[in-house]
């Protein structure tokens, strides 16, 4: 498996415009026609971030 640069995978906070932090990854049930599905997986992988400035919390799904 190929890795990605860590900067590619950062988020922003939406509330204050920090940068958060991935602190969680969760594999969930997806179909192979929606965005994000990974074939090896059979699922897909969602992403929880934390904000360390202001703490405020989201999640998102990973796209390849
Ligand atoms: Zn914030």
């Amino acid at each position: 498996m190929r890795r990605h640069p860590v900067s590619k995978s950062k988020m922003i906070c939406p509330a204050c415009g920090a940068q958060m932090n991935l602190h969680a990854e969760k594999l969930v049930d997806a179909s192979p026609n929606e965005p994000g599905y990974n074939l090896a997986l059979d699922g897909a992988i969602d992403e929880s971030h934390s904000c360390p400035r202001c703490g405020a919390a989201a999640s998102r799904r990973r796209v390849a």
